[in-house]
């Protein structure tokens, strides 16, 4: 006699938990995938996402499914430290900016015309993995699916005697000038040229046009500074490096953030029908703070596999060891001797072609490649680190 087929109690096949830029991007993968035409899905977000709280940046040599509210593209990049300054040709990448209001507001129109999505107000408190799905209760109600995928944001009860704990944070101002005072064609990716205070900072500009630049004050390292001191350098660098005159800008909108940089375990999944998604699932690069396009790989990644099999990948989202291994050494580096940050990345940008930096940075170079990579930077802090790596201790600054 035939097994019996199992019935299933749940209100939805998928559930979203959080409408942020990961919940958003797997929802907006998932509208896409034909295969998926039949599944209904409940996402669940406590804020209106009606605000332009943050702007995307990242490189990219691919087309992408969020080209339609790309906002501004460039195809050199330029990198400048002390002894070492290069305006580099991107080849094949572009790097592009997208705001979050023109991405929020993309998706959700894409949602509201598609039958399958029910979007919901509210917060998710409890997650409970049950043998047949999820169960989930909150302001939003109490719901059932087969699968949830989790973007909240992840409580991180830090340990700093086992990892290590850092901050990209940053004050940016868009500014409009009077006369020309940007290169329009050329993001200012890092300027390290300013004081390091033995720390990693650098100045990175997104020229919109000759008289309009997002400019950002941003570090590595421990702890925010007080909002006026990222000013001070930003205004440092308006009168100083472009040569203008108080009164000859405006500020016409300010930024500022701190993204999370750990080696923190921040596992992938929480039970057998939970995936951990975003910042909550490790997609933030833990020594470079970038997010965006690891998100959107990680959807793709999620949606073929439900596409293909029915349910997420074993693996959800395929990280390989050996880049682990490199963001830890490098965030060791940082904690112990942040002002040798400028030193590798200066070490990186001149001796590596640009394309295998990014293929490096996106963790999908090959081993050979890897090797050039690790030879092109002086090996001293990096064997330190390994010594703190293999010890199990994070390394110090030494007073
Ligand atoms: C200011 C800023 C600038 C950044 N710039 C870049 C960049 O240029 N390039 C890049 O690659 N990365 C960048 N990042 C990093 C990263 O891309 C973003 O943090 C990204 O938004 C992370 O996506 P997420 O979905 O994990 O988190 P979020 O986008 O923050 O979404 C999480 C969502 O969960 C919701 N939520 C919270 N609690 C609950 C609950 N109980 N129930 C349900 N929902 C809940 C929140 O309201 C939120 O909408 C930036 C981050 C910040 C903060």
């Amino acid at each position: 006699m035939p097994a019996p087929t199992p019935v299933f109690d749940y209100d939805y096949d998928y559930l979203i938990v959080g409408g942020g830029a990961a919940g958003l991007s797997l929802a907006y993968h998932i509208s896409q995938e034909p295969r998926l035409a039949g599944k209904t899905v409940l996402l669940i977000e406590p804020e209106a996402k009606d605000q332009n709280d943050r702007t995307w940046s990242f490189w990219t040599a691919e087309p992408h499914l969020f080209e339609a509210v790309v906002a501004h593209q460039w195809h050199r990049l330029a990198f400048r430290s002390p002894g070492f300054a290069r305006v580099l040709d991107l080849g094949p990448y572009r790097y592009q900016t997208i705001r979050a209001l023109d991405f929020y507001q993309f998706v959700h129109r894409a949602l509201a015309a598609d039958p399958r999505f029910t979007r919901r107000r509210g917060t998710v408190e409890e997650l409970a993995d049950t043998p047949a799905g999820v169960r989930a209760r909150g302001s939003a109600g109490t719901f059932a699916a087969r699968y949830a995928f989790d973007s909240r944001p992840p409580a991180v009860v830090p340990n700093p005697a086992r990892h290590r704990y850092l901050l990209q944070h940053f004050v940016g101002w868009e500014v409009e000038t009077d006369a020309d005072a940007f290169d329009p064609a050329v993001v200012e990716f890092m300027d390290f040229r300013g004081p390091q205070h033995r720390e990693a900072r650098f100045v990175y500009v997104l020229p919109f046009g000759p008289r309009r630049a997002l400019v950002e004050y941003t570090l590595f390292s421990g702890q925010p500074l007080p909002k006026a001191e990222y000013e001070g350098y930003i205004v440092d660098y308006l009168h100083n490096t472009l040569g203008l005159a108080a009164g000859q800008y405006r500020v016409v909108a300010e930024e500022a953030g701190a993204i999370p940089m750990t080696d923190h375990p921040l596992p992938d999944r929480a039970g057998a029908h939970v995936v951990n998604l975003g910042t909550r699932g490790g997609r933030a690069k833990p020594s470079t703070g970038y997010a965006f396009r690891r998100i959107q790989a990680h959807s793709a990644r999620l949606v073929g596999a439900l596409a293909a099999t029915g349910r997420p990948p074993a693996d959800p989202t395929g990280d390989r060891w050996q880049f682990r291994l490199f963001d830890t050494l490098l965030l060791d580096i940082m904690q112990r001797r942040g002002e040798t940050t400028r030193d590798i990345f200066r070490q990186l940008f001149s001796r590596n072609p640009v394309g295998r930096i990014f293929r490096f940075l996106d963790e999908q170079t090959s081993w050979a490649d890897n090797l050039r990579v690790m030879r092109s930077v002086a090996p001293g802090p990096f064997l330190r680190s390994i010594g703190q790596v293999l010890r199990g201790r994070p390394g110090r600054r030494k007073a």
